[in-house]
């Protein structure tokens, strides 16, 4: 098996929706896609500097972060969440930055939590010892915790922060106590730098009930100097671990998961392999993010958000942000990764950075 990049598009797309045919109430984007899944960044700040996403020549100590007043407050992030929900979405990840630097963040969950909604939130992992108690009391359901890998050396070398890998394992070890299971591990690899953690991360958490998952590393913003040889397709991920342990592919969960699945054959639990580059999965993606600020953003890869703190703050009620969402998401036709070219972006592309749009 060689780590060659095949490009697949995963499912061919539903053609383009006239906007005037769609049924008042049935609310579906220009491809046919509904909302479902609502990402909110609660900080753009992180106490890492992970190569791929905050490195650190550009996240310097100079570098000009959200000022607090123009963050959005938890009463305001708890509005706007009450409405997706009315408009079909089913599930809340609180993302960054790293949200477990937002102070009292478990207040906020506690609000979202009212929602008949499942609640989750990525973490580095750093204070989760600290904090998976209070969280879980707060009402949170499940975590997801990024690790680049099991060894100190290479994990520093990723986290670029010269954090320990210790902390992180307790943090799980905290969250799987309280309940806040299963819980998902990602790591995303990017070639010559961590790609020899795969086969140790895999046998570290065979066996543990925690779901390791190996994610393609993305042309996420513009400080990450992104090349496509850089990439290690999925395909090589699986070939890698199936080598030492034998895999056999299972079902998603329901239609539309992004992690493709795959079981040790001698019982070993499961992984999975998200493939945002050589398998694009557009054609099925329901979510939209909310940045720290409260911009609202239809694509990872936009270039420009939809301003729902000014209406807000300039005293726009429920039925405004139902009424302004609704026009948003019928307009949407976003399919980035479907179209990406090959090449790195042309100086210049400004494109929104992961920590400041989530995860
Ligand atoms: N700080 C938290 C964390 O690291 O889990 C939450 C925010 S972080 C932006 C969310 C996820 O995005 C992490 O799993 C991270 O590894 C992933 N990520 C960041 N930059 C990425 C990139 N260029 N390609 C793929 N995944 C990326
Ligand atoms: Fe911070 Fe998460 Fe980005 Fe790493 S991936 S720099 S932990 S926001
Ligand atoms: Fe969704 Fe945009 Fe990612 Fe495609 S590129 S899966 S539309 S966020």
């Amino acid at each position: 098996m060689t780590d060659r990049i095949i490009p697949i598009i995963r499912a061919s797309l539903p053609p383009a929706r006239d906007l005037a045919a769609a049924p008042e109430g049935d609310l579906v984007d220009r491809r046919g896609r509904r909302v479902r899944d609502l990402r909110i960044s609660v900080t753009d700040r992180c106490n890492f500097r992970c190569v791929y996403c905050m490195p650190k020549e550009v996240f310097t100590d100079n570098y000009a972060f959200l000022p607090r007043a123009s963050l959005l407050s938890f009463e305001e992030i708890e509005r706007i969440a009450r409405v997706f929900v009315d408009l079909g979405v089913e599930k809340i990840r609180i993302t960054g930055g790293e949200p477990l630097l937002r102070r009292h963040i478990e207040s906020l969950i506690e609000r979202l939590a009212r929602l008949p909604v499942e609640i989750t939130l990525t973490t580095n992992g750093s204070l989760l010892a600290k904090k998976a108690r209070t969280l879980k009391d707060a009402g949170l359901h499940r975590v997801t915790v990024s690790l680049d890998g099991i060894e100190d050396a290479a994990f520093k070398r990723m986290n670029d922060v010269d954090y320990a890998v210790g902390d992180v394992l307790d943090g799980i070890a905290a969250a799987a106590a309280v309940g806040l299971a299963p819980i998902k591990v990602n790591c995303v690899v990017k070639r010559g730098a961590n790609d020899d953690q795969v086969l140790p991360l895999a046998r570290h958490f065979r066996h543990s009930g925690h779901i390791l998952r190996f994610i393609e590393y993305m042309d996420v913003g513009s400080s990450n100097g992104w090349r496509m040889d850089e990439v290690l397709p999925s395909a090589a991920v699986v070939a890698r671990i199936g080598a030492e342990f034998p895999l056999a592919a299972i079902d998603p969960n329901y239609s539309g998961e992004v992690a493709e699945r795959w079981r040790y054959v001698d019982g070993g639990g499961e992984i999975g392999v998200i493939s945002s580059v050589t398998q694009a999965f557009c054609s099925t993606c329901t979510r939209i993010r909310l940045s720290t600020e409260g911009l609202l953003y239809t694509c990872l890869f936009a270039q420009s958000g939809h301003d729902l703190r000014a209406l807000l703050r300039r005293g726009g009620g429920d039925e405004a942000l139902r009424r302004e969402f609704a026009a948003l998401w019928r307009g949407r036709d976003d399919r980035y990764s479907e179209i990406r070219s090959a090449a790195t972006p042309k100086p210049g592309t400004k494109k929104i950075e992961m920590s400041y749009i989530g995860g």
